[in-house]
């Protein structure tokens, strides 16, 4: 418990000082990003075709971290609305099968009648996608990943189930930590994200994990006072 407390201040911190300097980063990264894009239409730079490319690659990578760090920003959910998790999960299945395919794993839906929730979709579609993601990450080729939704007494449970080789002992305590990464390309935003949304919700996320594989499940309780 009073663990779970100093990481939510830590993810308050970061994202108060984030929310401060997120918009004078992002202008001047806006107008470099615009002129090295004159500069790749531009014949005379033809032999910098490739630095240019990934210089805005780079940038764009910069600015999605960015908008990670605004997800840490606001900690009171905004513009909530009446949803149902089964419809933002069918909305994002395109997208999670493009990603999935891009890897060479699968996607399945096990999704049973649950009752509507007081929910931000975009905050909804983040915290999905960062835990489909980290789902298909830990997975081989020919993996299996599946997305279920029920209702477990008074609470809604959303759970993402992979067919990895689980987390150690040692990562379990440090997960939702900001910059915790055990991935050569990660950013060790993605949980924190998610735990700092489900926060937000009184929701709670747990995690089951084995050799065999690892499900995350977020659990929303009901009724969510907090939006009635
Ligand atoms: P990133 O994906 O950029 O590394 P995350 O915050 O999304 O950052 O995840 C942090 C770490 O938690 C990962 O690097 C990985 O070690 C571990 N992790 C998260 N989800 C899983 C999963 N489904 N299976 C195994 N390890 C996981
Ligand atoms: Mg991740």
């Amino acid at each position: 418990m009073e663990k779970e407390m100093v990481r939510l201040e830590q993810l308050n911190l970061i994202g108060e000082m984030a929310a401060g300097i997120a918009h004078e980063i992002r202008n001047p990264m806006t107008t470099v990003r615009g002129f090295l894009q004159v500069f790749q239409s531009k014949d005379s730079f033809m032999e910098f075709r490739d630095y240019l490319e990934l210089m805005i690659k780079e940038l764009d990578s910069a600015n999605s971290i960015i908008t990670e760090f605004l997800y840490l920003a606001k900690n009171k959910a905004v513009d909530v609305e009446k949803l149902n998790l089964n419809t933002i999960i069918e909305t994002l299945l395109p997208l999670m099968q493009a990603d999935a395919a891009n890897s060479e794993k699968y996607t399945n839906l096990e999704l049973t009648d649950i009752p509507d929730l007081y929910l931000n979709e975009k905050e909804m579609r983040q915290l999905i996608l960062n835990l489909v993601r980290n789902g298909l990450e830990a997975m081989s080729p020919g993996g299996n990943l599946t997305i279920k939704t029920y209702l477990e007494g008074q609470e809604v449970v959303l759970g993402v189930q992979d067919q990895g080789t689980g987390i150690e002992p040692g990562s379990l305590e440090k997960l939702g930590t900001p910059f915790f990464t055990t991935k050569d390309q990660g950013t060790g935003l993605g949980l924190a994200v998610c735990y700092s949304i489900a926060a937000r919700y009184n929701a709670v996320i747990k995690v089951d994990t084995s050799p065999s594989g690892t499900t995350f499940f977020v659990r929303f309780r009901r009724p969510q006072q907090a939006f009635l």
